[in-house]
Order: C-alpha cells, then sequence, then structure tokens
C-alpha cells in the first residue's frame, strides 16, 4: 500500500502517522521525492483502514499495490484448489454439470426431472427449496419439504444436492445438503456469508447482481477468513443497460477469476441470459473459457413451471445440450465427470 502525503504536510504531522500505522504491525519506508512524498507500508496490510488514513489531514491519497483478498488469491496458493463432493472432484481436471429444476415443486416433478438430467449426464443435482423471487406473491418454495423431497432425489439417483439458503435461521435445515449455494441476491449478506465460514459444507457463491469481480472475491473472504476454504465461484451474469437477456453473461470473468484465484469456477447460462435458446451456446463458451463446471435449469415440463419457465430447458433439450458440453469439455482436457 502506498500513502501520498499532501505537499503541505507538517513533518510532525507525517511522524504521528507513521507511528499510528507501525503500531498496527506494518513497518513503513518514507520516501522524499521532488513533487510529493509517499510513505510505503510493508507487510499485511489487509486490516489497514484506508478510510482512516484518508481521514489524516497530511494524507493526499491512499492505493492498494495487492488486492484485498489474500485467501482466495492465486498468489499465496498457486494451485488450483480441488473441492471432492461426493466422490466428484471440481477444480481438477474434471467438469461437473450440475442440472435441475429452477424450483421443487413437488415429489413427481423433482423426481422426473433428476432422473432425466441424471440419464443425460448430470453429476449432481440442483432445485430451490427457499425461492428469493422478486415479488412477495409468488411461489416462495415449498421450504424443508423441498429439501427432504432433494434428499430423496438424491436417494433415488446418486447425484449430490445443491440448493440455496436464504437465511441463517434455516441452516440446521442444511445438514444433509451436499453443496450451500448463496444466491445473487445474498452476495454481500456478511453475516451469512461468516456463518457459513463456520460450517464444514462446500458453498457456491454467486456473483451478486451488480457486483464487481473483487466485491465477489471479497465476499469469499468473509467465508474463508472464517475456516471455510470449500468455496466454488458463480459467474451467473450481472445487469448492464441490455434488456434482451434477462443478464448480460461476463465470459470474461471465467477466465479472470481462473487467473486471480485458485478457486472452483461455475457459469450459470440459465439466470445469465433466461433464454432457453442461448444456453446452449453459452454453456459452450463457458467451457472454452475453461469453467469447472455448469449449473443449468431443466425442468420436466417448463410451461408448467412455478418459476423461470422460459429459461428452463427440457430433459429433450438437455440431452441435446449434453452431448456438445461433453464434446467440447474433452477437447478442453477437462472432460465431464462420468459418475455412471
Ligand atoms: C438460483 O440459482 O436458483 C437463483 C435464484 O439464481 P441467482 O441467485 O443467480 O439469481
Ligand atoms: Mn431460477
Amino acid at each position: 500500500m502506498v500513502i501520498v502525503l499532501k505537499n503541505t504536510a507538517s513533518q510532525q504531522q507525517v511522524e504521528e502517522l507513521i507511528s499510528r500505522l507501525e503500531r498496527s504491525s506494518v513497518k513503513t519506508n518514507l520516501v522524499q521525492g521532488v513533487h510529493s512524498n509517499i510513505i510505503g507500508l510493508i507487510g499485511d496490510t489487509v486490516h489497514i483502514d484506508i478510510e482512516a488514513i484518508l481521514a489524516n489531514e497530511c494524507v493526499e491519497s491512499v492505493q492498494r499495490v495487492q488486492e484485498p483478498y489474500k485467501n482466495a488469491n492465486r498468489k499465496f496458493h498457486p494451485d488450483n484448489t480441488v473441492l471432492d463432493i461426493c466422490s466428484r472432484q471440481i477444480g481438477g481436471s474434471k467438469t461437473q454439470v450440475i442440472a435441475g429444476p429452477c424450483s421443487v415443486e413437488s415429489e413427481k416433478q423433482l423426481m422426473e426431472t433428476a432422473i432425466a438430467c441424471k440419464q443425460a449426464g448430470a453429476t449432481m443435482l440442483r432445485g430451490g427449496a427457499f425461492k428469493p423471487r422478486t415479488s412477495p406473491y409468488s411461489f416462495q418454495g415449498l421450504r424443508e419439504e423441498g429439501i427432504a423431497l432433494l434428499l430423496k432425489a438424491k436417494k433415488e439417483t446418486g447425484l449430490p444436492i445443491v440448493t440455496e439458503i436464504m437465511s441463517l435461521a434455516h441452516i440446521d435445515m442444511f445438514a444433509d445438503v451436499d453443496v450451500i449455494q448463496v444466491g445473487a441476491r445474498n452476495m454481500q449478506n456478511f453475516e451469512l456469508l461468516k456463518a457459513l465460514g463456520r460450517c464444514d459444507k462446500p458453498i457456491l457463491l454467486k456473483r451478486g447482481l451488480s457486483s464487481t469481480l473483487e466485491e465477489l472475491l471479497m465476499s469469499v473472504e468473509y467465508i474463508m477468513s472464517e475456516g471455510n476454504s470449500k468455496v466454488i465461484l458463480c459467474e451467473r451474469g450481472i445487469r448492464t443497460f441490455e434488456p434482451m437477456t434477462r443478464n448480460t453473461l461476463d465470459i470474461s470473468a471465467v477466465a479472470l477469476l481462473k487467473h486471480r484465484s485458485h478457486l472452483p469456477v461455475v457459469v450459470d447460462p440459465s439466470h445469465a441470459t433466461g433464454i432457453v435458446k442461448l444456453v446452449e451456446p453459452m454453456s459452450l463458451a463457458a467451457v472454452a473459457a475453461g469453467c469447472d463446471g455448469l449449473e443449468i435449469e431443466v425442468h420436466c415440463d417448463p410451461k408448467n413451471a412455478l418459476s423461470d419457465g422460459s429459461q428452463q430447458l427440457t430433459p429433450q433439450a438437455f440431452t441435446q445440450v449434453m452431448k456438445k458440453i461433453k464434446a467440447l469439455a474433452e477437447f478442453m482436457g477437462k472432460p465431464v465427470d462420468d459418475v455412471g
């Protein structure tokens, strides 16, 4: 971190600032230049509060030279993090495909969809039991009953389950869930993230609707700094000025997150576009960009779905998309996991 001092800074102000900084366990290096003086901070600056430094009379500006996220940073952990989810590896040499309905609606709907997803080659099952809906009058999910149905579908198909948590108050209901998803709307629910940091389950953290990648990685930091390093990042599109798609899929985020972080990266082409026809090309684009997995919405009867009908693939369409995903993933050297 570099602190640029004002030309009007007095020696006393600078000395006071330096001694305050050194009390917070960083070393300082005062460099006196021709036009301005700077203080270089050496050591672990994650706990340094930039706003507090800027509040000093003598400070012109503060610049970070290193990223504020440490745990997720590839610089400090050069190897890929590979997570094991019921014997499926994510982040390593295999591609995982998480498929299933937007919402768990009934036993029949979930079982039919789950079996079809498994047959098409999906490696994990998704399904929302707690649904974050824009309107409180829309279907809110089957809640605890939805989780029970997911566990039943896991028993039937052998597919590990991925489902979203919306509140700290529900955490006990997720005891048998394999991957806990944090949705876009909760990416900065810091109390929830801290609590998930104290549990021992993989967390799939989706990028917020209007969040930068640095904000996403700082949210990961909330989970990891509490001790849970099992985090999967998910690019699911962001809000832009473009209304033709539900969101704008940021494909460059995949390659950049893989470069900046050692964590597995998954792409959700369904919420990213909101359009059935775009799920296949965007899935392929994500695989080509180097993702470790996809999360795709599939419904046995999309026309009658209780949420996100327009973006959910029929089992037949998913089967066709899977063929191309498998071929491209193979070509990319990260074949879709063969879970039998
Ligand atoms: C979901 O995956 O069910 C979901 C609501 O997605 P997002 O949080 O990305 O909107
Ligand atoms: Mn959905």
